[in-house]
């Protein structure tokens, strides 16, 4: 049975995409039998108008805190959760990129239920408390296409004393509505829109090519069967479509993208269907080598992971180079024009850098500053991600990350 025997679950918020889709807030509300909501966004959302077009849909003012951090630190994400306990609100509604989302997600938390950030966040940084139970109802409205936050269930917040970024995850901080507007993402300046396209790209091929891998047990079933985390058929077929509408759609978006919607709803729904799909199979080697990147580097998220996807890819290939391949070939449209499995990996990883190269994206870690004497420490730290490397393909040691590292230092 190529399905194999095993449960999966496949989690995943109601979901709403469409131009205009943010007028329909009013009945979404609604249906969440919600009444006093919270907005959460940034400075740039406010001046850009929103606070006036929520009262227009909702008929009434919505009170809000507009003080999100690009990378939130866990600072204003607390300071959001007070803001949000002392309005008395029901419910939240988050609009922005994948910051506001998650400032959003954890102020949630917090004001549900108090505490401070460090308190569900995994030791050695924190205390690793598990998320208690239901949070208020989230209404979440990326406006980057890119994070997929409005569907996972992981919020990121920065650690500033201790230079890292930290996750915290729990099915109870999935949004209850991902309410998807592409005429929101516009405006977003092309270099965000290359490094969110990137991060989008990077979710959707981890995924892809994530390890099977026996997660949690489930005490529920008799037959003691745990629950499979990983790539699987669902998450395939949503990661292979990402893939496809990215290769479409990432360069008219970040050339264009003041005026072409198709490409901003092709690049939204990608960011959504990779958002699904690694919410749900997990990511792997460029994710747990990006963080020792974003706590020393001055790097977006997006491009921390796009620089090293394309070694990633390489570095993987050996446990299916059949995905490997797949990868290109969706990105490209075309066929490998090789016969040679390993040099078919290559070829895919190479379409990646030409697509990076044609939207100008960060050429490499060159760029960002790092240095080669760097790179083994951080190596070293990279092996104590240990939840996103239990699903990368192929295990991983200090001189693989070395070698991924070293190679992603110049990619065009
Ligand atoms: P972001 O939210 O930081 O936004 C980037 C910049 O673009 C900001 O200055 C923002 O104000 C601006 N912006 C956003 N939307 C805009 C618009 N429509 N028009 C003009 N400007 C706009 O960037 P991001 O990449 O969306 O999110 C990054 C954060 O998300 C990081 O902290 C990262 O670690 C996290 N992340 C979370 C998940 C998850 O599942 N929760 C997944 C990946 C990344």
């Amino acid at each position: 049975n190529p399905f194999g025997d095993y449960v999966w679950e496949f989690r995943s918020p109601r979901s709403k995409f469409g131009p205009g889709a943010l007028n329909e807030l009013k009945v979404d509300l609604e249906r969440l039998r919600v009444e006093k909501p919270f907005l959460i966004t940034t400075k740039g959302w406010v001046k850009r108008g929103i606070v006036d077009r929520l009262r227009e849909i909702l008929g009434k003012d919505v009170p809000y805190w507009d003080g999100v951090e690009p990378e939130p630190s866990a600072e204003s994400v607390e300071e959001a959760a007070k803001a949000l306990a002392e309005s008395g609100a029901d419910s939240v509604i988050a609009i922005g990129g994948g910051s506001a989302l998650d400032t959003a997600k954890i102020a949630n938390l917090l004001a549900t239920y108090g505490g401070r950030v460090r308190d569900y966040v995994a030791p050695p940084y924190g205390e690793g408390k598990p998320v208690p139970g239901p949070v208020k109802p989230m209404v979440a409205v990326p406006t980057t296409a890119g994070t997929g936050s409005e569907v996972t269930s992981v919020a990121v917040v920065t650690l500033k004393d201790v230079g890292v970024k930290v996750g915290i995850s729990s099915d109870f901080l999935r949004p209850s509505l991902a309410l998807l507007d592409p005429e929101l993402t516009m405006t977003v300046p092309p270099k965000v829109t290359a490094d969110t396209g990137m991060d989008a790209l990077t979710h959707a091929v981890e995924s892809y090519i994530a390890k099977p891998y026996w997660a949690r047990e489930r005490p529920e079933d008799p037959a003691k069967r745990p629950v499979y985390v990983g790539s699987f058929t669902v998450t395939d077929a949503l990661a292979e479509r990402a893939i496809e509408l990215i290769g479409k759609y990432l360069r008219r978006a970040v050339y264009q993208g003041r005026t072409d919607l198709e490409a901003r709803s092709g690049m939204l729904i990608a960011s959504y269907l990779a958002g699904l799909a690694f919410g749900n199979a997990g990511v792997g080697l460029a994710h747990a080598a990006s963080y020792p990147l974003g706590g020393r580097y001055k790097v977006t998220h997006g491009e921390a992971v796009g620089i090293l996807l394309p070694a990633v890819l390489e570095f993987n290939a050996p446990a299916n180079y059949e995905k490997a391949k797949r990868v290109g070939e969706l990105l490209t449209g075309e066929k490998c024009p090789e016969r040679d499995p390993a040099k078919c990996a290559e070829w895919a990883a190479n379409a990646i850098r030409e697509l990076q190269r044609d939207i100008k994206f960060t050429p490499g870690l060159e760029a960002v500053g790092v240095k080669e004497e760097d790179l083994m420490e951080m190596a070293k730290e990279t092996l104590n991600q240990k939840r996103l490397l239990a699903t990368n393909p192929r295990p991983v040691t200090e001189e693989d990350v070395y070698w991924v590292y070293k190679r992603s230092m110049r990619n065009y």
